[in-house]
């Protein structure tokens, strides 16, 4: 978490039937994810890491990788979440991703379940990159 303290942090996170549609997200908008701290579980971050990024690999969510993310949510270290949710699948560690959606909601942390709203959030001039 080097340089947390100096920019803001968005996690990214996304299911295995839109993982590649998140990486194709990220990479048609670079020039703002580079703007961020980046964390994201395991697999997701390794893959975003394959488009040459810094990302902060976490475990991967369903070893606990959602969890890390509402915890650090829950202190602070997180600005906003953009999770691709697959809404056919089902999912061992729902109650990791649901404690994760809880505490976005708790703390007002903006949240990108799908990939119009991650739009609306890269396009927000309300999002700025560095901590206020
Ligand atoms: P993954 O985890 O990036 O390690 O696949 C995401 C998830 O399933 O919540």
């Amino acid at each position: 978490m080097s340089d947390v303290s100096l920019k803001k942090t968005v996690a990214l996170i996304a299911h295995d039937g839109k993982k590649t549609a998140l990486v194709s997200f990220v990479e048609t908008h670079r020039s703002w994810f580079e703007q961020f701290h980046l964390v994201g579980t395991g697999t997701t971050g390794g893959r975003i890491a394959a488009l040459g990024l810094s990302v902060e690999c976490l475990a991967s969510g369903p070893l606990g990788g959602d969890a890390q993310i509402a915890a650090r949510i829950t202190e602070g270290f997180v600005h906003a979440v953009i999770f691709f949710r697959d809404p056919m699948g089902k999912h061992p560690h729902e109650p990791d991703i649901n404690m994760l959606l809880r505490q976005c909601d708790v703390h007002s942390i903006p949240l990108a379940t799908n990939v119009s709203t991650a739009h609306l959030l890269v396009g927000s001039h309300g999002f700025g990159s560095s901590p206020s």
